[in-house]
């Protein structure tokens, strides 16, 4: 079932927590919606779910209008950070609960909690109570809970916060292939831009209670509509310059760059991006059409790749990151100078 969002406002005294919110999901899609912490996430969600009431704005799931609907009338599935399972109840209980709530017959309410554990990879475990599973089990099973009544809309708030990198990891490619495979239309909440770029049909950026862009992975990290998008997902260096009217920009430390296309109207104010693995460093930039000289003021290690901090003269610092290969050496060593280069097509206009 597609939800559909409109214009959906939610003041709480003097906070606006949803400033007008637009967003549909398609049937079947995964869509996270990705912000830093207070912009607007879990009230958005709640929304949706029907815990808060909008002040204005109205939500749909198909052709119904749930705005004024109670929760349990909406047949949504829920997973958040802190799991939530009945601590006394069993596993097999827990996820049995929401379909004992709508007085399914217990063969048929055996046979999908059957299915639901068998989804998720624990059956097995039907006996055990929460506390005698560990952090991404009891995670598992929250979900076998949220999916058993095929829910017509799938909401997660930050499952795996509190998980630990690895299991965060193979939860996530789980709950992506789950998704998939059930064709569950579903709102997942993070703020954590890499967990969205991975597991996201769509990402819509929220910021201050607005969403500022809403695009496939690629788009809003190659494409981002605003300087917030483009700061928040990713690592960027963003460039503040003047169009020149033609294909180029003056940007002060760097002079005139050349881009692919105009940045505006000459004199106009222009921010551009380049993502830190666009910027050439060493033998590769004498090729390149805009290039520079920096000295390496910071190496970090981050296994596959390394990331230079670079100072112009001039003082202007730009980031750059480069693979690491075991056979090939780093082009240079901290307190040297580099030439640097990167090509026009590199060069993002952002909110052009
Ligand atoms: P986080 O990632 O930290 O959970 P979030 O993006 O989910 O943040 P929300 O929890 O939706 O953000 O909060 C948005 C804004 O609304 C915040 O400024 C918050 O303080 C405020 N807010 C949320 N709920 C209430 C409430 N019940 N009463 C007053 N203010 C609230």
């Amino acid at each position: 079932m597609d939800l559909t969002v409109r214009g959906v406002v939610r003041r709480f005294g003097p906070v606006t927590a949803l400033a007008g919110v637009d967003l549909t999901v398609a049937e079947g899609e995964l869509l996270t919606i990705l912000g830093p912490s207070g912009s607007g996430k879990t009230t958005l969600l709640k929304v949706v779910a029907g815990f808060e009431i909008p002040d204005e704005g109205t939500v749909r799931l198909g052709s119904e209008d749930v705005t004024l609907a109670p929760p349990r009338q909406r047949d949504v599935g829920m997973v958040f950070q802190n799991y939530a399972l009945f601590p006394h109840l069993t596993v097999a209980q827990n996820v049995a609960f929401p379909l004992e709530m709508r007085r399914m017959p217990k063969p048929e309410r055996d046979r999908r909690v059957a299915e639901a554990l068998a989804l998720v990879e624990l059956a097995g475990y039907e006996a055990r109570l929460p506390r005698q599973l560990s952090g991404g089990q009891q995670q598992r099973v929250a979900l076998a809970r949220a999916i058993v009544f095929n829910p017509r809309l799938l909401l997660l708030d930050e499952p795996f916060g509190a998980l630990d990198r690895k299991l965060r990891e193979s939860m996530q490619l789980e709950v992506r292939r789950l998704q998939r495979r059930l064709k569950l239309t579903t709102l997942f909440i993070t703020h954590d831009q890499e967990e969205a770029l991975i597991l996201s049909d769509r990402v819509a950026v929220m910021n201050a209670g607005r969403i500022e862009q809403v695009g496939t992975p690629g788009d809003v990290y190659a494409r981002p509509a605003t300087r917030f998008v483009a700061d928040f997902v990713g690592e960027s260096n963003l460039l503040e310059g003047r169009a020149s009217g033609d294909a180029a920009a003056e940007v002060p430390g760097l002079g005139r760059i050349a881009l692919a296309r105009a940045a505006g109207a000459a004199g106009d104010r222009t921010t551009l991006l380049l993502r830190p693995e666009a910027l050439r460093v060493g033998a590769e930039a004498a090729a390149l059409p805009n290039r520079a000289h920096g000295r390496i003021v910071e190496t970090v290690f981050l296994g596959l790749s390394v990331k230079l901090r670079l100072r112009l003269d001039g003082g202007l610092e730009l980031l750059a990151r480069l693979p690491l290969r075991p056979s090939e050496p780093l082009p240079a060593a901290e307190g040297e100078t580099v030439p640097l280069g990167f090509a026009p097509e590199d060069v993002h206009v952002v909110g052009g």
